[in-house]
């Protein structure tokens, strides 16, 4: 591996100079789970690594009446061991607990997660579903987009030199309301999603009809993203099979699945129609509490 620098910045003013200069050749770093293998393998060159790990921003985690602060950097363990985000935003609780193992998910954050834009990254259908807002600091300041506009292709996003994703920020879940998120993978544990979904429903007070759904897919496109048809199927329809039916069908209509060695086209288009049906299944079962 190419020598580098090293720099741990504690002000966010100071990591967006760092990464601003060097000619766009400085990398964040957040776990480095996917950046240090990069950089080792001549994927990503650097000339200077700049550690988010060590500014409060990106590192923050509050959860109020007004919603979820999830800093970029913070790592899986901590968002699974939240009960707070385990029982309102399950499906990103679910998703931060099977990102690789236990070493890799006390480094690993869901900022890197999404800034790597991996078509099958656990993290970002859980995103869409629960309606994930990115901020964005740079060189000329703040912005902020939904989750659903920041990958644009494979390992491609919306960001320009100089910026870095500081946080994600989440709505307050409304009553009646439950997320869940679930992958196929050929072995137990440890591989790429050949298939992910994750939906957030929000209920009527009796639970027997839904209000509003969101679905987002993995692993079955370019990137990510927001299943819009299968979700608004659902708004207003009664909770039952022949709806939740419906929805899946509706998803395996807009996926464009690749054919590799974890599974053939057709396959995933079966297993998209499967893993909708039960994740909608799931989250209805923990909206209803
Ligand atoms: C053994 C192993 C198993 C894995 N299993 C899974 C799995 O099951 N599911 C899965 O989805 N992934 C998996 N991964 C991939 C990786 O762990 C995840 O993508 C992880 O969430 C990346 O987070 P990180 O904090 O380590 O990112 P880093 O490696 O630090 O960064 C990833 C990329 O994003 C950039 N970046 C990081 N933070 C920011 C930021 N705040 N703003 C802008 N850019 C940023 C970096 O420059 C880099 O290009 C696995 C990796 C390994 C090594």
């Amino acid at each position: 591996m190419r020598d580098f620098d090293y720099e741990a910045p504690t002000s966010l003013a100071d990591a967006v100079g760092l990464l601003a200069k060097n000619n766009g050749n400085a990398r964040p770093l957040a776990g480095g789970t996917d950046l240090i293998d990069h950089v080792r393998t001549g994927r990503l060159s650097a000339d200077l690594i700049v550690d988010l790990k060590k500014i409060p921003e990106l590192m923050a985690l509050e959860l109020n009446e007004q919603g979820l602060r999830l800093g970029a950097a913070v790592p899986c363990y901590q968002i699974y061991g939240h009960p707070g985000i385990v029982e309102k935003y399950s499906a990103i609780t679910d998703s931060s607990n099977i990102i690789g193992g236990m070493q890799i998910q006390n480094r690993a954050s869901v900022g890197g997660n999404l800034a790597n834009a991996g078509a099958a990254a656990d993290s970002t259908p859980a995103l869409i579903a629960l309606e994930a807002i990115v901020v964005i600091a740079g060189p000329d300041g703040t912005r902020e987009i939904p989750v659903d506009e920041f990958c644009t292709g494979p390992g491609q996003n919306v960001l320009e030199q100089g910026e870095i994703i500081v946080e994600l920020r989440f709505p307050p879940r409304p009553s009646h309301s439950g997320s869940h998120y679930r992958r196929f993978i050929p072995r137990n544990e440890m591989d790429i999603a050949v298939v992910g979904v994750a939906a957030s429903v929000v209920l009527d007070e009796s639970g027997e009809n839904f209000v509003s759904v969101r679905i987002g897919l993995g692993a079955v496109a370019a990137k990510p993203f927001y299943a819009q048809e299968a979700s608004e199927i659902l708004a207003g329809q009664p909770v039952n099979d022949e709806s939740i039916q419906k929805a899946a069908a509706a998803a395996r209509a807009v996926i464009h699945p690749i054919t590799d060695m974890r599974g053939t086209e057709e396959f995933r288009n079966h297993v998209t129609g499967v893993l909708t049906e039960r994740v909608i299944k799931k989250a209805v079962e923990r909206a209803r509490g």
